[in-house]
């Protein structure tokens, strides 16, 4: 059996980007594997500062994990400020990284690229420190995630190896190094602006979207106007049908936009519906979904603390 993390961050609703990316993965993992999922409200608090959107998005995120199948029982789902280890480790990680290895970071590239250095915070800066303890303090072997993470798990590779260099003996390597899971044909979902779906931009389309929702965004879908194929479209489209499926629809309706629009509209509300369904049933029980982060808690924290025993005795801190 392998053990699996992934996070995701409680910052609005989860978008189809997120499922086919991630979350889907994992949830198909966690038949044969041992699968951590963590809702890492500390990375959240980077955009996300304001008490009671906080409090439902995290509840929100519980919600949406059950109702797309996890199975608490018999593995672990949990919030990142729960375990009080990841903010631990990340600080013992920042004393052996080096300032230019972080501005190397893709995350911080981009956003002072679009807002200027003065806007980046230092949490957001630390990202990938944060994001190593919180795979690291687990040992798992696979890191599923969407191709926008690809190099934050190196990130926590490369941190573990180095640890590992400084205060791991040759007979007793600290971190088991992790390696990313990335389905290659999806690698990142567009959204309808044709930019990565993202719930920092308003291209998203809700998993759990009503038909309101899809049929809006959907038809919002940018097109190239003198191309056959709305490749847009296409793209979102090929997360729910065959490649044999989809040449027949999009060669049928050749050049005409609407009808291929509305022909994803119909598969989306297919799709969506029944998750849709399951979501609402679950989200009338706040005290069971209460409950799973409790039960989260205690499990995940047995796991961190002994790490952190064992990581303490490493540094000489104990
Ligand atoms: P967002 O960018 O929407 O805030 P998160 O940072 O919470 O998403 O990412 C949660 C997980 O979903 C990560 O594993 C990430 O790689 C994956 N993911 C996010 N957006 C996409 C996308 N557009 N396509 C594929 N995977 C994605």
């Amino acid at each position: 059996m392998k053990t699996i993390l992934s996070g995701i961050q409680p910052s609005g609703r989860p978008h189809i980007g997120n499922y086919f990316g991630m979350m889907r993965q994992m949830i198909e993992m966690q038949k044969d594997d041992l699968v951590f999922a963590v809702i890492v409200d500390y990375h959240a608090l980077n955009s996300v500062q304001n008490a009671e959107k906080m409090r439902q998005f995290t509840l929100d995120a519980v919600i949406d994990y059950l109702a797309l199948g996890f199975d608490t029982e018999k593995n672990v789902l949990f919030k990142q400020s729960d375990i009080a280890e990841h903010a631990e480790l990340c600080w013992i990680f920042n004393t052996i990284t080096t300032v230019p290895y972080l501005k190397r970071g893709h995350a911080y590239k981009d956003a002072v690229a679009k807002k200027g250095e003065e806007t980046v915070s230092v949490g957001m800066f630390d990202y990938p420190m944060l994001m190593a303890a919180d795979i690291l303090l687990y040992s798992p072997d696979i890191i599923p995630v969407g191709e926008d993470q690809r190099q934050h798990v190196e990130f926590a590779r490369d941190t573990a190896e180095k640890f590992n260099r400084i205060f791991g003996k040759k007979d007793n390597q600290i971190f088991k190094l992790p390696k990313e899971y990335i389905i290659l044909d999806i690698g990142t979902v567009p959204g309808i602006d044709g930019r990565k779906m993202s719930k920092s931009y308003d291209n998203y389309i809700s998993l759990f979207a009503d038909n309101k929702e899809i049929e809006e965004k959907i038809m919002a879908i940018v097109t190239d106007s003198d191309k056959e194929i709305p490749e847009n479209v296409l793209a979102i489209h090929s997360l729910l049908r065959s490649k044999g499926e989809l040449d027949e629809i999009y060669k049928k309706d050749k050049g005409n936009y609407k009808a291929l629009k509305e022909a994803l509209i119909e598969d989306l509300k297919w799709f969506v519906k029944p998750l849709r369904e399951k979501r609402e049933k679950i989200a009338s029980d706040l005290n069971f979904v209460k409950k799973v982060l409790e039960e989260g808690k205690e499990k995940a924290g047995k796991v961190a603390k002994a790490k952190m025993l064992e990581i303490k005795k490493a540094i000489g801190v104990i």
